[in-house]
């Protein structure tokens, strides 16, 4: 939705203040080796290197994806960004990214140019409904990894170690199949099931 962007390669990556999330968001590079000359390739198209996919969180589920009124503690989801909470009144308003967007996007329609690699939207464990410490520490411990458990596995094999409910959320997650409402002013957004 901003032309000033178009030819830009997109990049997601975690930061890393806090240890669990590290490696949360991460990219997949076509490079020859594992080097900084073949990831400068990479992210400026050249010689065949390139950005395959991004990894990351799904925006709406980002502390500060849509604006929220710091008074009376809601979220702000109208169509045309609000620099007043249309609730309450209050002015006390956490603008969101997205409304930031809306706010300075000078196209009309959100379009990608060819060459950008998909983003792969992913719900973290500790998003999907009924999976607490315990789980996820089970899950871990069986399969090694978050990245494999949300990408990879079938939902026969989650649900072997905890069961059908908490198998069949994370394959709906990853299959897009949650209700997710938008996070907003430093809170996470929620996954709920859809039925
Ligand atoms: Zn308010």
């Amino acid at each position: 939705m901003i032309s000033e962007l178009e030819t830009r390669s997109f990049l997601t990556n975690s930061d890393a203040h806090s240890l669990p999330k590290i490696a949360r968001e991460y990219n997949k590079m076509q490079v020859e080796d594992i080097s900084f000359k073949e990831i400068v390739k990479a992210i400026k198209n050249e010689d065949g290197r390139k950005i395959l996919a991004n990894y990351g969180l799904d925006p709406k589920l980002g502390k500060y994806h849509r604006t929220y009124c710091d008074d009376c503690e809601k979220s702000i989801e109208t169509k045309e960004p609000v620099e007043f909470c249309p609730y309450c009144g209050g002015k006390n308003v956490t603008f969101g990214v997205f409304d930031r967007i809306e706010l300075i996007k000078d196209k009309k329609e959100s379009k990608s140019p060819s060459k950008r690699p998909p983003y792969i939207y992913q719900v973290p464990l500790g998003f999907i409904p009924g999976v607490g410490g315990k789980t996820i520490k089970k899950l871990l411990d069986t399969f090694d990894t978050e990245m494999n458990i949300l990408h990879k596995l079938s939902e026969d094999d989650i649900e072997a170690v905890v069961g059908k409910k908490v198998a069949e959320n994370i394959v709906n997650a990853r299959e897009g199949k949650m209700e997710v409402h938008s996070g907003g002013g430093g809170v996470y957004g929620k996954v709920v099931s859809k039925n």
